[in-house]
């Protein structure tokens, strides 16, 4: 018989029931859901991640009415061009752009809204710039439940657009700072009984981890050295530490990667505290950046990460806006459209290697978090390299373009 799951606060390591409505403790630390019986946790077989890592998981099974296909993304050896302009020789490309709603979100949502249906609710609601809403509203299209998302002014249309055909309900709100507006929300939303799933809640967390254990089966047992994640609630970062961290208390690896922590320089609450040795999260508002998906400026699991972050050795860096651009364009040429803030990382590792923080030979794995496709209003700052011809011409311009080519 299992012993039941808990929830405990991840700095002061006090204990909350496993179905609690709001996700953090009560003095603003984020929860983590404790696995009980980890020493005896094994592998098994099954077709699912969730069936063959069951013994990780707090749910006895995840349903397969609820899922979408997440999952099973692609694991591969960076370009070799991508490789030279890191200096990093050992660089691996986790492509989570091909989950069903092109982000990681999904293996975070999959796990929440099995958890709204367990709970009986009919409705569930989310603050978000856009890949957790649209994650949020495609599952739970899927498992036929309402679904409510707050989103604020700057959200790109392509994400609202993708929100609605899932018949989501769409609340724009006007606001002068995001982090701000979610915490206005999640005081009255906790007066009405409604649940806001973040994207930094225990169970979401609890989906994430299944990616580390996909990488773990990817790379054949191994473990990487270092994981680069653009960062912004914390979700993506920790639920990938936490996946390593059970497959080392249950023995099946003696190795933990560390853990490199990214953000955009006009928005890094997290990694300044890093630089700084600080223990709480530097505030940031009224910023701008190209990587709106990375925008949470005064994170309420940061401090979680910065504590990790020390305890660990990991390692954080920021990037200026100049860099995110080189790096998406980077990305594209070698045939990956990721979004401004997925981008984020290739700069950074750069830097990290650059300034001797990653070591010659270390395996990096960089997480391409989202899709380009959502954002196209970063094409504001590219140039669109279409040639104009007409029905006339189009011969003699081909003759002309494949000379060149030739030449
Ligand atoms: C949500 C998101 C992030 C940040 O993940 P967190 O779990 O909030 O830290 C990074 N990149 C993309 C594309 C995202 O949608």
């Amino acid at each position: 018989m299992k012993t039941s799951p808990k929830l405990i606060s991840t700095i002061s390591g006090i204990e909350y029931p496993f179905e609690r409505i709001e996700e953090f403790a009560d003095n603003g630390e984020s929860l983590e859901v404790f696995i009980p019986n980890l020493e005896k946790a094994k592998i098994k077989s099954g077709e699912y991640l969730w069936q063959r890592f069951a013994d990780f998981l707090p749910f006895t099974q995840m349903s397969e009415d609820f899922h979408l296909g997440e999952g099973n993304t692609s694991l591969i050896q960076a370009d070799q061009r991508l490789r030279e302009f890191t200096g990093i020789s050992n660089l691996l490309l986790k492509n989570e752009a091909q989950n069903p709603t092109w982000s990681f979100k999904d293996r975070g949502s999959l796990a929440c809204i099995f958890m709204s249906k367990k709970m009986g609710e009919k409705v569930t609601a989310t603050i978000s710039s856009g890949n957790m809403g649209n994650s949020i509203a495609a599952y739970g299209a899927k498992a036929g439940i309402k679904v409510v998302v707050f989103v604020p002014e700057f959200t790109p249309k392509e994400k609202i657009m993708a929100m609605s055909i899932h018949g989501a309900i769409i609340i724009r709100v006007k606001a002068e700072d995001y982090s701000m507006m979610k915490k206005h929300i999640l005081s009255f939303a906790k007066k009405l009984n409604l649940r806001i799933v973040s994207g930094n809640g225990p169970i979401r967390v609890e989906g994430y981890k299944l990616t580390a254990f996909e990488m773990f089966e990817q790379m054949k047992n191994k473990v990487p050295d270092y994981i680069a994640v653009p960062t912004s609630a914390c979700g993506h970062i920790r639920g990938l530490f936490k996946g390593y961290r059970e497959l080392k208390q249950a023995g099946i690896t003696n190795k933990l990667p560390k853990m490199i922590v990214v953000q955009a320089k006009n928005n890094s609450p997290i990694v300044t505290a890093i630089k700084k040795g600080e223990e709480h999260v530097v505030p940031f508002s009224n910023f701008h950046t190209v990587a709106e998906a990375i925008t949470t400026g005064n994170p309420m699991g940061g401090d979680e990460i910065i504590h990790k972050a020390k305890k660990y050795n990991w390692l954080a860096e920021s990037v200026s806006e100049e860099e995110i651009l080189v790096s998406q364009k980077k990305l594209g040429e070698v045939g990956y459209f990721v979004e401004p803030a997925s981008a984020t990382s290739l700069y950074a590792v750069k830097k990290l290697f650059k300034a001797g923080k990653i070591e010659k030979g270390a395996t990096v794995v960089m997480m391409l978090t989202g899709t380009g496709l959502k954002d196209l209003d970063v094409f504001q700052y590219y140039h669109l390299n279409v040639m104009e011809s007409d029905i006339g011409k189009i011969e003699d311009d081909v003759r002309n373009l494949l000379k060149n080519i030739y030449r």
